[in-house]
């Protein structure tokens, strides 16, 4: 363990009132080789897909992690439940360190961290009936509930809103949102304690996807489970995470509580994504509303910010700042300085930001009230 963290805030205690966290990741890191020449193959370069991110999850938490396709969210979601082997950084699942452990030290964990993919389709064995998918990770782990698999299946199809009747129909037989609800019976069936959802609702039809982001938001209240809940735009995850990080071409460039991220965004990417979500709301619920009336009121002041050119190759990343070939408030000190990931004068406790020159908090965002820099 690393005692040698920087002394930013030397008032705060070692141990806080703050539940140790459930997963811990720290510097993690994934860069694919790229293999080239001729006659004989070598590797020419990586494709830095993940690069350094740090994020916790606690017990019951769910935290959203967005941004564009490629910026190595899947790649992310992967290493953490280690169907991927980190080429670098730290993993620990409940105080132990998971970053290299190998199958046989990871069978214990394994029931207890799940994964829901993207496309209900593709991740659903067409030709085994719905009860046969469902078992599956219990005849794996040879796990017997009281009262026969079958019960356990007919209760699972029942928690996720479907017929306990229908475990014998196969996948080809249900909708799209109902596909997802089976592959969520089938997260479920080890009683898991962290789900790592990749973007489990993209798929789907959009009047679709606020019943399967519902039911998903139920199981985190009622079973206490804990989400890295994996999305493409700060829409979805906007009711169902406590907190958010935002990615760009595999690093955080920010995270933060939900309410201060969508009411006070600083970091200009945020901005631009945030400006880009849409009016409408999935799923408000009545205890969200503080939340809602935070981002609506930031909303209002927000102008739409689209992004010009297409985001860099995770082979050759821009030096320096990785959002500055595409940021409107780039300097020379963008190129050459890498900004870390910190607290900003004014943010919440828990809102880190990596920009050398972030947005103004919103309550200075007022003509004449500029921040000097
Ligand atoms: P996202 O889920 O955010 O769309 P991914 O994690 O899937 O992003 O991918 C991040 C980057 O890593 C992309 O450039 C992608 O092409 C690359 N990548 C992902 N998996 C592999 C792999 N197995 N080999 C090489 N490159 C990969
Ligand atoms: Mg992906």
């Amino acid at each position: 363990m690393s005692s040698t963290a920087p002394a930013t805030d030397s008032t705060a205690p070692e141990r806080g009132d703050a539940p140790a966290p459930l997963l811990d990741v720290k510097g993690l890191t994934k860069h694919f080789p790229v293999m080239g020449g001729f006659p004989i193959k070598r590797k020419i370069g990586a494709v830095q897909a993940v690069d350094g991110l740090d994020f916790s999850i606690t017990e019951g938490e769910s935290l959203g992690l967005v941004g564009e396709s490629g910026c190595g969210k899947s790649t992310t979601g992967r290493l953490v439940t280690r169907l991927l082997e980190p080429t670098g950084g730290r993993i620990s699942y409940r105080g132990q360190d998971i970053t290299h452990a190998d199958r046989k030290q990871l069978a214990p964990i394994r029931p207890e961290i799940q994964m829901i993919f993207q496309d209900p389709y593709a991740s659903l064995n067409p030709r085994q009936t719905v009860g046969k998918i469902i078992s599956g990770p219990m005849e794996v782990n040879g796990i017997n509930p009281k009262g026969g698999r079958e019960a356990r299946v007919r209760e699972l199809l029942e928690t996720v809103g479907l017929n306990p009747e229908h475990f014998n129909r196969f996948p080809h037989e249900f909708s799209g949102g109902q596909r997802q609800r089976i592959g969520v019976a089938r997260a479920l069936a080890l009683q898991p304690k962290l789900i790592v959802a990749d973007e489990p609702v993209s798929a789907l039809d959009v009047s679709i996807q606020a019943q399967v982001v519902n039911l998903l938001q139920k199981l985190q209240k009622e079973l206490g489970i804990a989400f890295l809940f994996i999305a493409h735009d700060l829409a979805v995850v906007r009711h169902f995470s406590q907190r958010v990080a935002v990615m760009y071409l595999g690093r955080i460039v920010e995270i933060a509580r939900r309410e201060d991220l969508y009411g006070n965004p600083r970091h200009p990417y945020t901005r631009a994504l945030l400006s880009a979500v849409p009016e409408v709301d999935i799923s408000p619920e009545p205890q969200d509303a503080a939340a809602v009336g935070a981002a609506g009121a930031a909303q209002a002041r927000r102008e739409r910010i689209l992004l010009t050119g297409d985001v860099p190759s995770p082979v050759n990343p821009p030096s320096g700042c990785r959002f500055r070939t595409r940021c409107w408030k780039a300097t020379e000190r963008c190129a050459s300085e890498t900004p870390t990931l910190v607290r900003i004068d004014g943010n919440g406790d828990q809102h880190l930001t990596a920009c050398h020159y972030p947005e103004e908090p919103a309550d200075l965002a007022v003509p004449g009230a500029r921040k000097s820099l």
